[in-house]
């Protein structure tokens, strides 16, 4: 055999091994992917910060409509089964959320089906999960004991997710409920009615600068018998 026909025998076996290593490279790299966009696509600023705009939700449109009146029975649950409002969003403390209370170690479940973007200790919230939905909506539960989920988990509507405790600044046991669109947090009675714990009917329109929308008048007094039973410390809860 000639040196030219070593040559020729050489490459017939480097040219496949490079193409086998290759293709091995190649496959490793998009587990890799897989793996990373399993786990971190969210960007680093939305695993740190609870009230951030949601990255690129704007790009396309400059509003968004989310109609609640699609969502079918089983899209929707009510965060503490048989839970109280016992303050409402908004008011002279400006409330960001909700407080829904039942009993300590009572679970706390995804309000709709969505994916787990933050899950851990932060500042007053205490032990917080931050859900991001469809269209941008993100659900925010707060003060829990325990937080039963991961950043990156994929849950469904009604799956537990947290038990309800006093974590961060709380005086009572509660659920501190928050709904945000590109941050801004809303009215979560605009969607649901506190007293039936039921959906509403509504659409709810999203601008790119922050106005919020909807047509739904949302009694101011729809949760006063409630408020009226307060003790002062409960009023001076997150
Ligand atoms: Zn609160």
């Amino acid at each position: 055999m000639t040196l030219k026909h070593l040559a020729v025998a050489g490459l017939f076996v480097l040219v496949p091994m490079l193409y086998i290593h290759s293709s091995k490279l190649t496959q490793r790299a998009l587990d890799e992917k897989a793996n990373a966009s399993d786990n971190n696509d969210f960007t680093e600023r939305e695993k740190r910060d609870i009230r951030i705009p949601t990255a690129g939700l704007f790009e396309q449109t400059d509003n968004i409509t989310i109609d609640f009146s699609k969502l079918r029975r089983n899209e929707w649950c009510y965060p503490l089964h048989n839970g109280r409002v016992i303050s409402p969003f908004g008011g002279k403390r400006r409330h960001a959320g909700m407080d829904i209370k039942t009993y300590a170690g009572d679970t706390i479940y995804a309000a709709f089906s969505g994916r787990v973007r933050f899950a851990r200790p932060y500042a007053g919230y205490g032990n917080v999960i931050v859900l991001r939905h469809d269209m941008g909506l993100e659900t925010v539960y707060s003060h829990n004991k325990y937080n039963l989920v991961r950043i990156g988990d994929v849950v469904k509507a009604g799956q537990a997710i947290a038990i309800e405790g006093r974590t961060g600044r709380a005086t009572t046991e509660h659920c501190h409920f928050e709904v945000r669109i590109n941050g801004k947090a809303f009215n979560p009675a605009i969607f649901f009615d506190p007293i039936t714990c039921c959906l509403r009917s509504e659409k709810v329109v999203a601008y790119k600068s922050g106005r919020i929308e909807t047509s739904n008048i949302v009694p101011a007094n729809n949760v006063a018998e409630d408020k009226g039973k307060q003790t002062k410390s409960q009023q001076a809860r997150s």
